[in-house]
C-alpha cells in the first residue's frame, strides 16, 4: 500500500507502541496497556462464514476423530497422531515464533527445512503472515492495532480474530512493522507462494496416508484422527497463548506490561506460556527465565539442535538484568525475588526497632534467638 506524505506523517504521529521487538530498541515511553479507546477509524465487524464453517467442522471432527480411533484404530495410529501433533507444534514455537518472527536464534538449512515442513503440517497460516501478525501483536499489544487484542475478551483473542474482519488499525499501524527480512529466506518465500497446496498435502494428506500405507490403518480413521483431531488440538494449544496467557496469571517481570506467566499454557503450548517474561524479553530463545526445562519442550528442542550444530547464535538475557527488572517492575510473585520489597521493609523495621531499644532482649526474644 502506498501512502501519501500527509498520511505518512499522520501515521507517524499516531504510532504509540506498547512493546519492543528487538533487544536494541528503547523501552516505549508508555508501554502500559493503552487500551482500546475510540479511534478515528470506523470499525465495521464482518463475519467470515467460510472460516466459521471450516473451524466448526474441525472441532466437531476432532471429537469424532477421538471416538473413531478409540473404537477402531491401531494404537500405533494414536501414538503417531500425538507425536505428529507435538512435532508440528514445534514448527510453530521453535520455527515461526522463536526463529523467524523473533530471530532469537539462527538455524542451518536442514533445521530450517524441517521446521518449515512441521510449520506447514500445523496449518496456522504461512510463516510470513504468522510472523507479521505476531510482530504487530508485540508492538501494539492489547490495543486496536493488536490482531488478537485480548482486551476484546477470551473468545476474540483465542479464535474470534480469525473469523472476523481485521480492525482497520491492525492494517494501518501494521504496515509500519518491517517484515522484509522474512522473505529473504527462500523457505519462507516459497512456503508463502505455494501455501495452499503445501498445507493441503502436509496437514491433511500426509498425516492420513502415512498410517494407511505403513501399518494398514483404515484411511478414514487415520484422516479423522491424525489430520483433523491432531490439527485442532495444536491450533487450540497455540491460541491459548493469545487468550489465556493474556488474561490469567502473574506478572513477576513487569506488572505494567501485557502477558502473564501461565503454567497450564506452558505445558499445552510447548513452553510458550511464560508470557510475561516473553513480552519483556521477546528476543530470548528460551521465552522463559528458568534455566531448567520447566514445561518448556521447545527450549529443550532448540538446545538439542544447538548440540547437533544445527542451531546457533542463541540469544538470551543476562540473569543480572532479569533480577534488576524483577525487583524494579515485578508484581511480587517471582519465585526468588518476589518478596524482595516486603523483606526490605521488614529488615528496615527491625533495624529501626533495634536502634530505638537499648534494653536487654525479653525471655521470648531470647528463645527466638536460640531457635534461630
Ligand atoms: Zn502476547
Ligand atoms: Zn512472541
Amino acid at each position: 500500500m502506498h501512502l501519501s506524505n500527509s498520511s505518512k506523517a499522520e501515521l507517524e504521529e499516531d504510532i504509540q507502541a506498547t512493546g519492543r521487538l528487538y533487544e536494541h530498541e528503547p523501552e516505549p515511553q508508555e508501554h502500559v496497556n493503552v487500551g482500546t479507546g475510540p479511534t478515528n477509524k470506523v470499525y465495521k465487524k464482518q463475519y467470515f462464514w467460510y472460516t466459521i464453517t471450516a473451524f466448526s467442522i474441525l472441532h466437531v471432527g476432532a471429537v469424532y476423530g477421538i471416538y473413531i480411533v478409540a473404537t477402531r484404530g491401531y494404537w500405533t495410529t494414536i501414538i503417531f497422531g500425538i507425536l505428529l501433533g507435538l512435532a508440528s507444534g514445534l514448527g510453530i514455537t521453535a520455527g515461526a515464533h522463536r526463529l523467524w518472527c523473533h530471530r532469537s536464534y539462527n538455524a542451518k538449512f536442514p533445521l530450517r527445512l524441517l521446521l518449515a515442513f512441521l510449520n506447514t503440517v500445523a496449518v496456522q497460516n504461512n510463516i510470513y503472515t504468522w510472523s507479521r501478525d505476531h510482530r504487530t501483536h508485540h508492538r501494539f499489544s492489547e490495543t486496536d492495532a493488536d490482531p488478537y487484542n485480548a482486551k476484546r475478551g477470551f473468545f476474540f483473542s483465542h479464535i474470534g480474530w480469525l473469523v472476523t474482519s481485521k480492525h482497520p488499525e491492525v492494517t494501518r499501524k501494521g504496515q509500519t512493522i518491517d517484515c522484509s527480512d522474512l522473505l529473504e529466506d527462500p523457505l519462507v518465500y516459497y512456503q508463502r507462494k505455494y501455501y495452499f497446496w503445501l498445507a493441503a498435502f502436509c496437514s491433511f494428506i500426509f498425516p492420513a496416508i502415512t498410517p494407511w500405507k505403513l501399518w494398514g490403518e483404515d484411511l478414514w480413521v487415520a484422516f479423522w484422527f491424525c489430520s483433523v483431531t491432531r490439527c485442532t488440538f495444536v491450533l487450540n494449544g497455540t491460541f491459548l497463548v493469545n487468550s489465556a496467557a493474556h488474561l490469567w496469571g502473574t506478572k513477576p517481570y513487569d506488572k505494567n506490561t501485557v502477558g502473564m506467566e501461565q503454567p497450564i499454557v506452558g505445558a499445552l503450548a510447548l513452553g510458550e506460556g511464560w508470557h510475561n517474561y516473553h513480552h519483556v524479553f521477546p528476543w530470548d530463545y528460551k521465552t522463559s527465565e528458568l534455566p531448567w526445562y520447566r514445561l518448556n519442550l521447545t527450549t529443550m528442542f532448540i538446545d538439542a539442535a544447538a548440540y547437533l550444530g544445527q542451531a546457533y547464535d542463541l540469544k538470551t538475557v543476562d540473569p543480572k538484568v532479569v533480577e534488576q527488572r524483577v525487583k524494579r517492575t515485578g508484581d511480587g510473585s517471582h519465585f526468588k525475588w518476589g518478596d524482595e520489597p516486603e523483606r526490605l521493609e521488614k529488615e528496615q523495621q527491625r533495624l529501626e526497632q533495634q536502634q530505638q531499644s537499648d534494653t536487654y532482649p525479653t525471655s521470648i526474644d531470647s528463645k527466638l534467638l536460640k531457635d534461630e
